[in-house]
C-alpha cells in the first residue's frame, strides 16, 4: 500500500501533470470507487466544467482541488493514475476517467479495487470521513518532539501499532514504521509510554528523516507502485530491514527476523532493537 513518500511522490506527477486542466466529462466504470455522493452519474455531473488548479495530500489521501470543490482520493493498495490521449486504448483494470477539453484524459486504474473518490464543496472536507480524525502530518512543523511526547505517554499499546494508527501520526504504513523502528534502535513490541526521553527524541528524528529521504528517493516500488508517469522509485534500494528477512543488518551484520506485531508483518534487528529499554551510561 502507498504511504506517505508514495502518495507525496503521486502528488507532485499529478501536480506536473493535471495542473489547470479543464474536465469536460467523467466516465465512471466501477461505480463502488466513487464513495460520495452515493450516485456515479451525480458524481460526473458535480465534476463537469471544472478545472483542477492544484493537488494536495493528507497523510494517504490526495485532495485534487477543484475551483469550489475537492475530490478526495485513496489509493489504498494499488490504485494509480495516469494522464492518456483520449486515443489510446482503455486498459484492463481502468474505473474513473476524466476527459480534459485537451484531448487527454486522466484515467484512475485500480486493480484490487480498493480505492475510494469523495467530493466536497472545497474546505469541507476536514469535517467528514476519511479526512475527519487524522493526527499530525510527520513532516509539517506541527508535529513537535513535545507534540509526539505527549501523544505516546498516555498509550499503553505496542509502538508499532501507535505509530500505525492515522489518528495519531498520518502517512505511516508497514514499510516506514518498521524503518523508523530499526533507525531509533527500538523494538516494535515495546509499550509506547515506556520509552526513554532519549528514544523518543531518536523516534522522532527517525520517523522523519526516514519519511523525508523516502520523498527526495521518489517513494520505494514495492510491488506494483509506480508515480503518475510510470516511474518507479529509489528508496526501496535503501531500506534496512523491511523486505530483508535472515539478510545481515547493515549497522551489526545479525540477520533480520520477521515477525507478526498487530496483525502485520513487521521486520526488526534483534541485535539493534532490543525489547529492553536502552540506557546510556
Ligand atoms: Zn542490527
Amino acid at each position: 500500500m502507498p504511504e506517505l513518500p508514495e502518495v507525496e511522490t503521486v502528488k507532485r506527477t499529478l501536480n506536473q501533470l493535471v495542473q489547470g486542466k479543464h474536465i469536460i466529462d467523467v466516465t465512471v466504470r466501477l461505480p463502488r470507487i466513487i464513495q460520495r455522493p452515493d450516485d456515479a452519474e451525480a458524481f460526473a455531473f458535480m465534476l463537469k466544467g471544472h478545472t483542477i488548479q492544484k493537488v494536495e495530500r493528507r497523510g494517504k489521501f490526495l485532495r485534487i482541488m477543484l475551483d469550489g470543490l475537492v475530490l478526495v482520493s485513496h489509493l489504498r493498495m494499488e490504485g494509480r493514475y495516469g494522464l492518456y490521449r483520449k486515443e489510446e486504448p482503455i486498459e484492463l483494470h481502468t474505473h474513473v476517467v476524466f476527459h480534459f477539453d485537451d484531448g487527454t484524459e486522466l484515467r484512475y486504474k485500480d486493480v484490487r479495487q480498493f480505492g475510494t473518490m469523495h467530493i466536497f464543496a472545497a474546505g469541507e472536507e476536514f469535517n467528514h470521513p476519511p479526512l475527519l480524525k487524522l493526527g499530525y502530518e510527520p513532516l509539517d512543523d506541527t508535529f513537535t518532539l513535545g507534540a509526539f511526547k505527549d501523544m505516546l505517554v498516555t498509550k499503553k499499546t505496542k509502538i508499532k501499532v501507535v505509530l500505525l494508527n492515522q489518528a495519531y501520526v498520518v502517512g505511516l504504513g508497514n514499510i516506514y514504521v518498521d524503518e523508523a523502528l530499526h533507525r531509533a534502535g527500538i523494538h516494535p513490541e515495546r509499550a509506547a509510554n515506556q520509552l526513554s526521553d532519549q528514544e523518543t527524541e531518536a523516534l522522532h528524528r527517525s520517523i522523519i528523516s526516514t519519511l523525508s529521504e523516502a520523498v527526495e528517493a521518489g517513494g520505494s516500488s514495492i510491488k506494483s507502485y509506480v508515480n503518475g508517469q510510470g516511474e518507479a522509485g529509489r528508496f526501496q534500494h535503501s531500506l534496512r530491514v523491511y523486505g530483508r528477512k535472515n539478510e545481515p543488518c547493515d549497522q551489526c551484520g545479525q540477520a533480520i527476523v520477521k515477525t507478526v506485531v498487530g496483525g502485520r508483518g513487521t521486520h526488526f534487528c534483534p541485535d539493534c532493537q532490543s525489547l529492553k529499554q536502552h540506557i546510556d551510561v
